[in-house]
């Protein structure tokens, strides 16, 4: 039976987890869940928000599925988030958005996907303080980590079939960081001669996204903008409820929405589970559970298109339980 790392997290997290597990288990698959403490409670409870056990359960099932963890602002424990990419080296983050049919989002054509550059960039954590009045956080771009991500969006593009990647940045300004990261992209690009390849200057990409959704196909970015550019795009098709992603190293792949923790709605029983459902999808068939994957991303579409049980972020009244029988329902 297959092991994977449940992490609950915090906020919403807990809610939206149960609902994703129950519509795993529905699609089939035999799972054993290890149930992992991270976030706020395990600070409370064991003076750290990324106890060892978790990172050791990770690192034995190779695959883990996670709720979104809270990130105290300005002072506090750095990104729990950020820690544990880095920690895995979970170098690839990727964040697909499709446009469901129906109801949701303003758009009809959307079929994106970003791969985020993970573990460097302005995240790298390089931080500190000039003096009383003054700050810098430096940003970090390796050949190599530029190299991987490049080959990782490359390498989904021609396996997935998809026409183009277009590598992001702002080498106009920053030369030589920015600069480095698209030389190296381009030079990952010259390997796959089938895939169509063109650059785009960040700000000018969030503008045309907005107008012309279509026009883009698979995206690579460093960190910064890999975490806003993904944002923008979940927002063209239906919002963060409905917007999975993985993170993905060489060993292991942790599978979690795009969404944070909501605390302005957690414990209200009315957070959308798709994106975690979603996730799982993703999971499925990164374990080879191809039909399994299949099934459950048909109920979800089905669910949606009829736009019946549908939570309040997407114009419903039905509660985060209610969509998990739904789909279960359907499957
Ligand atoms: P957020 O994604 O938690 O919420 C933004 C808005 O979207 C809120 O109005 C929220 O109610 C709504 N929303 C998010 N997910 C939803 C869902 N599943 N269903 C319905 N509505 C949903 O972003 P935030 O408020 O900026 O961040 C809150 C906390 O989450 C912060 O501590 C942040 O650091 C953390 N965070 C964690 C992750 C992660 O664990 N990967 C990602 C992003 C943010």
């Amino acid at each position: 039976m297959q092991k994977v790392t449940l992490i609950p997290g915090d906020g919403i997290g807990p809610e939206v987890t149960e609902a994703a597990v129950k519509t795993i288990e529905a699609a089939g698959v035999d799972i054993e869940w290890d149930r992992q403490k991270a976030g706020i409670m395990a600070e409370k409870e064991q003076g750290t928000p990324l106890p060892r056990e978790v990172l050791d359960s990770l690192r034995k099932n190779s695959i883990g599925l996670k709720g979104p963890l809270t990130t105290p602002i300005g002072s506090g424990f750095r990104s729990v988030n950020v820690a544990l990419r880095q920690k895995l080296d979970l170098y690839v983050n990727l964040r697909p958005v499709k446009t469901f049919p129906g109801p949701v989002g303003d758009y009809e054509d959307v079929d994106l996907v970003v791969f985020r550059e993970n573990t460097e960039g302005l995240y790298a954590g390089v931080e500190h303080k000039v003096g009383a009045d003054a700050a810098e956080s430096i940003k970090i771009i390796t050949k190599k980590a530029s190299r991987r991500i490049a080959r990782a969006a490359f390498e989904y593009a021609e396996k997935e079939n998809r026409d183009r990647v277009s590598i992001v940045h702002k080498a106009n300004i920053m030369k030589l960081s920015d600069g480095l990261f698209l030389e190296t992209c381009q030079e990952v690009a010259d390997e796959f001669p089938d895939v169509g390849v063109d650059d785009c200057i960040v700000d000018n990409l969030c503008m045309q996204l907005v107008q012309n959704p279509e026009d883009y196909d698979v995206m690579v970015m460093p960190n910064l903008y890999g975490d806003l550019v993904s944002d923008l795009c979940a927002g063209l098709a239906g919002g963060l409820g409905v917007t999975p992603g993985a993170n993905l190293g060489d060993e292991i792949a942790v599978f979690e929405a795009v969404h944070g923790s909501a605390p302005d709605i957690a414990g209200r029983g009315i957070a959308n589970p798709i994106a975690l459902m979603l996730s799982g999808v993703l999971m499925l068939k990164h374990l080879g559970e191809e039909e399994a994957a299949v099934r459950l991303e048909t109920a979800i579409r089905e669910l949606i298109n009829e736009s019946e049980v549908l939570t309040p972020d997407l114009g419903g009244e039905a509660g985060t339980d209610e969509i998990a029988d739904a789909v279960v329902e359907k499957l």
